[in-house]
């Protein structure tokens, strides 16, 4: 409950200023050169649609949701008018703007923000009426029916962990409960519960029946966890809804899975800023000039604790029981989809350094960014126009060679 507490006013605190226009982004993947930020922002709160919605469309949104008003830029810039909200949802801060020629309408982000409580509400593991823990809760009894979004989700889920051979583990539920890194449980578990937990993974044991889409986890104790990839699936979702009503230009942050929408108005690119894995939430080591595109990144930076000067992070290697301890701080994913940048970024920092730049290499539609614990970067070949480095800190090698 204290740590509830403690994240309910943090979020109010982030909203707050996020609204004053002071606050930059919360993690990797931070817009950098929004003119948001900088110019005076404008408060709104009633309804100004623009007609694009019908009077009788109502999305209905938690009572408790915490959630900023509209704040509306005039931007010469981009001489676009910019509408951002944000909101705090699946454990996280998220922000959506909106660049067209006029503002756009409460209505729209409601509907965002419904989206997103409504992926939730079925993909979360620990809310007890979702679909992800009927599937747990009848493991080792009977298969469940899922919804088509969920049985799409286990199926890319399970592309990702065939492609890692299982670093990468959909089924990785009982380690992440038995660590609870990022919760107030947050503990160093002894090694006969590790070993018990890491007994109970293994996405070989998931039975899928396509013709009912239903679900069913061979052993008792099993437990499927979405985490990794669900912020990636969501924020595509909102891409969708944003191009379906028609708005072509705009930025959506699902803390720090970043996904662009066209590009920014009157400029070839977006600037996102990748995020310092050392320093705090609004410093960088560079920034990526992107279009349409999705960046992901994964870090040891973003939920952990530390006991004896050793860092336990969110990234567990199912192998091992422990977080990953490879040469690896950060690694950030290119890609057209969000959800291919948030299962490789976890997959491929399970994988280490070696392993995941030789897969990157193999495939055409993404690119890597690597920062290692020497405060080396590393990045794939289609980096070296994009990636522009900000921070002298780091020393940017970018093609890696395994003898290094
Ligand atoms: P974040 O959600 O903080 O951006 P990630 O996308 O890397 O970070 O996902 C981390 C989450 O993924 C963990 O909190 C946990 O729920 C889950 N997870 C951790 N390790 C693995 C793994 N090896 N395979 C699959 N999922 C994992
Ligand atoms: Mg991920």
């Amino acid at each position: 409950m204290k740590g509830r507490l403690a994240i309910w006013m943090l979020c109010v605190a982030l909203i707050l200023s996020a609204c004053q226009g002071s606050v930059s982004e919360q993690t990797t993947g931070s817009e950098t050169d929004s003119t948001a930020e900088t110019e005076k922002g404008v408060e709104t709160g009633g309804e100004t649609g623009t007609g694009i919605y019908a009077n009788d469309e109502v999305f209905e949104l938690p009572g408790d949701l915490i959630r900023s008003n509209s704040t509306v830029v005039d931007d010469n810039k981009t001489q676009s008018i910019i509408t951002s909200q944000e909101s705090y949802q699946i454990g996280t801060y998220i922000k959506i703007s909106i660049y067209a020629d006029e503002q756009a309408p409460d209505k729209l982000f409601d509907e965002i923000f419904y989206t997103i409580d409504d992926y939730e509400k079925r993909i979360s593991k620990n809310i007890e009426t979702s679909e992800v823990d009927a599937i747990n809760a009848a493991a080792g009894i009977e298969p469940v029916a899922v919804s088509d979004d969920l049985w799409a989700l286990i199926l890319q889920g399970l592309t990702y962990s065939e492609l890692s051979d299982g670093k990468f583990d959909i089924t990785i539920g009982p380690l992440v409960d038995l660590w609870g890194i990022g919760t107030d449980a947050a503990r160093i578990p002894a090694q006969t519960e590790i070993d018990a937990a890491m007994a109970m993974i293994g996405y070989h044991d998931i039975e899928l029946d396509a013709a009912n889409h239903s679900v069913y986890l061979k052993r008792e104790g099993m437990k499927l966890d979405l985490g990794a990839i669900a912020k990636g699936y969501i924020a595509d979702a909102i891409k969708q809804v944003i191009l379906n009503r028609g708005y072509a230009h705009a930025i959506i942050n699902l803390g720090g899975n970043v996904l662009t929408v066209g590009t920014k108005p009157n400029s070839d690119y977006w600037s996102v800023g990748v995020r310092d894995p050392n320093g705090g939430q609004s410093d960088i080591v560079g920034i990526l000039k992107l279009r349409d595109n999705s960046i992901v990144s994964s870090g040891i930076y973003e939920r952990f604790f530390i006991e004896n000067g050793v860092r336990y992070h969110h990234i567990l290697n199912p192998y091992t029981g422990y977080p990953e301890q490879n040469h690896l701080v950060s690694i950030s994913i290119v890609s057209e989809k969000s959800v291919d940048g948030d299962g490789l970024s976890t997959s491929l920092f399970v994988m280490g350094l070696d392993e995941a730049y030789a897969y990157a290499e193999t495939r055409d539609d993404i690119e890597v960014l690597f920062i290692t614990d020497e405060n080396k970067i590393y990045y794939t070949d289609g980096l070296a126009e994009v990636f522009v480095p900000t921070n002298t800190l780091y020393e940017v090698v970018g093609a890696y060679t395994k003898s290094e």
